[in-house]
């Protein structure tokens, strides 16, 4: 059996953290298997899908390294779901209905009133032949209900959860199409993933109830039902659902230079019993992806743990993965000197900045200034080609007995202006002999 997996955003925003942690796990389970990952767009709100985030969505699972196998649009599937709607109301599992949503709020009113659960009277299903005619005359159109059969318990071993239970008798029958003829969610999803063969629907746990009715869905249609795993829901960092996570997005992490290959390794571990490590390559994430490590306690995302895995992917990032991200001219050599010093790649063009100058170095006392005088004469006379740093702060050692953070630190502000940085015997080739003497003679003043 070909594992068939899918990720179905509305396109009626940017995808989320949360989002993309959904589109990881589906797009992994797919590569565990080597199966299919299908992007499906779930469009059938004309009025709030837009076509620029169904671009967005492709362009930000292309760079996370997720994209799809094929995909569809439920858009383009209407005449398929008007079928198999046909089909559900010739067999009575989906019936009209005619209350207001006026009507429906004041009966869900009364029975919380009385304490209990306000769930739908299927006063619909009781209506004759008569009084359906009469609300069609009066141009009353009906709303659209799937009947859940309640003699029998709805149970699936969830991938994650373990063993789900519901009771139907206690769940209202949902409305599956508007009294506009337009779509709710849960049914073409159900003709959808049996249609498309989907073989694992992983999605988080605010579907767990929307799974309960759409086995009945599936039932009603004939179909064996896939298998599902439903993930804890993501947390901030301070352990409660933030409206924050909400508003990370692919764009955001790319502005403020996250690596792709950082989000995977975060999202793929979180909430796992696997550790969160620092993969720039996505095969040891799929090779140990299993729903067996998932926990049922919410995943906490915590921003500062990405930035940290960020900076570890980009000290392993080789320089032909970043060469195009890089200023011009910036060389190989110069990309391994600055590497252990990043945070992000965009980091890098300060370095390169520093290496190139022009520097502004602080102003230095009489003593260091002299010091660095010594410095530049001793730089005139050295060795280019070898090790110059080591020969230089080792000709200064002995001509001017200083040691330690004496002899290195006014060396490395006058050269690069900063008081820390990058190995300084891999950057000193860079500045190369001209600029190194030219930096030294101006920070001791001659
Ligand atoms: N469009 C639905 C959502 O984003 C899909 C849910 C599902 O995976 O079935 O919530």
């Amino acid at each position: 059996m070909t594992i068939v997996t899918r990720f179905a955003p509305s396109p009626t925003g940017r995808l989320h953290v949360g989002n993309i942690r959904t589109a990881l796990h589906n797009w992994l389970w797919a590569r565990v298997n080597g199966g299919r990952f299908l992007l499906r767009i779930d469009d059938t709100d004309a009025a709030r899908s837009e076509e620029r985030f169904v671009e967005a969505i492709r362009t930000d699972l292309a760079w996370l390294g997720l994209a799809p196998d094929d995909e569809v649009r439920q858009s383009a599937r209407f005449a398929l779901y008007e079928e198999r709607f046909d089909a559900l109301v010739a067999a009575g599992r989906i019936y009209p209905a005619y209350e207001t949503q006026a009507e429906l709020d004041l009966k869900r009113k009364v029975l919380l009133g009385r304490g209990m659960p306000p769930v739908y009277d299927r006063a619909a299903l009781r209506l004759s032949d008569d009084d359906r005619a009469r609300f069609e005359e009066e141009g009353v159109r009906p709303h659209w209900r799937f009947r859940l059969e309640h003699d029998r318990p709805i149970e699936w071993d969830d991938l994650i959860r373990g063993p789900q239970h519901f009771d139907p008798a206690t769940m209202s029958d949902p409305v599956v199409r508007r009294a506009d003829g337009s779509w709710l969610y849960m049914l073409p999803s159900a003709i959808d993933d049996i249609d498309l063969g989907i073989t694992h629907v992983v999605r988080g746990e605010d579907h767990v109830s929307n799974t309960a009715l759409q086995l009945q869905m599936f039932d009603a249609m004939g179909a064996s039902p896939p298998a599902f795993a439903h993930e804890a829901l993501l947390t901030g960092a301070e352990g409660k659902l933030s409206k924050r996570l909400g508003s990370l997005s692919v764009d955001h992490f790319r502005e403020v230079g996250i690596e792709p290959a950082a989000v995977r390794s975060l999202l793929a571990r979180i909430g796992t019993s696997e550790p969160v490590e620092p993969h720039v390559e996505v095969q040891p994430l799929i090779d140990s992806f299993d729903f067996v490590h998932f926990g049922r306690a919410p995943a906490r995302f915590d921003e500062s743990e990405l930035s940290g895995l960020n900076a570890r992917i980009v000290h392993q990032l080789d320089f032909d993965s970043v060469r195009d991200r890089l200023p011009a001219g910036m060389t190989e050599a110069a990309w391994t000197a600055v590497r252990p010093n990043l945070h992000s790649v965009g980091e890098a063009a300060d370095w390169w900045g520093v290496i190139e100058g022009p520097v502004a170095p602080p102003a230095f006392d009489d003593e260091t200034r002299a010091y660095l005088a010594k410095a530049a004469d001793a730089a005139r006379s050295l060795d280019w080609v070898g090790d110059p740093w080591h020969a230089l702060t080792g000709a200064l050692k002995e001509r001017t007995g200083r040691k330690g953070k004496a002899l290195f630190l006014p060396l490395r502000q006058a050269l690069t202006a900063r008081d820390q940085g990058p190995d300084m015997a891999l950057v000193l080739p860079l500045i190369g002999e001209r600029r190194a003497i030219e930096r030294l003679s101006v920070a001791a003043g001659i």
